[in-house]
Formats: structure tokens, C-alpha cells, sequence
């Protein structure tokens, strides 16, 4: 399952946070959550920060959508990734 990039709305699998861990660009999986909604997959993954998409486009829905949902469910990412799942068809 996929969550997106609160910042770029750009698609990340789930355990692609634990691959940041594994790849050096965070210290643990908690810092890897932290960089990625608050800095943008760019400075979790590229090492350089990701850009806002058009306003209004399928992108910024989902980065729209994404942090609305992490605002309701925290911690939960698997369930926010289901949510985003079951949301997919506003994303098109
Ligand atoms: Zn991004």
C-alpha cells in the first residue's frame, strides 16, 4: 500500500520509510515518518526538498488528503494507507 508525499503528493510504498532507515537517510523509523511529513519525500529520499504541485491537480489532492488523514489517524500509517486505497478514485 501506498502513502503520499504531504508535500509533492507523490506515491511511497509504506515500508519505504524502513528503507531510509536501512539506507542511512534517517536514524530510525519514527525520524523517517518526521522528515517525511514535515520536510517532503525529497529531503527523506533525494536529499533535496520536493516542490508543491498545481494547486488544485491530482498531486496536491493527494497531499491534501494525506495530511488530513494523518492529522485524524497519527500514528497509524497502514491505516492511513488503507484509507488512501480506498480514496483513489478522488486522486484521477
Ligand atoms: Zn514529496
Amino acid at each position: 500500500m501506498d502513502i503520499y508525499c504531504t508535500t509533492c503528493g507523490e506515491p511511497w510504498a509504506v515500508d519505504s520509510l524502513h528503507d531510509a532507515v536501512d539506507e542511512g537517510n534517517a536514524s530510525d523509523y519514527q525520524d523517517a515518518r518526521m522528515i517525511f511529513f514535515g520536510s517532503g519525500c525529497g529531503t527523506l529520499f533525494n536529499n533535496r526538498p520536493c516542490e508543491r504541485p498545481e494547486t488544485g491537480g491530482p498531486a496536491a489532492m493527494r497531499a491534501n488528503v494525506t495530511a488530513a488523514l494523518l492529522d485524524v489517524l497519527g500514528d497509524d500509517l497502514d491505516g492511513i494507507a488503507s484509507e488512501l486505497e480506498g480514496a483513489a478514485w478522488m486522486f484521477d
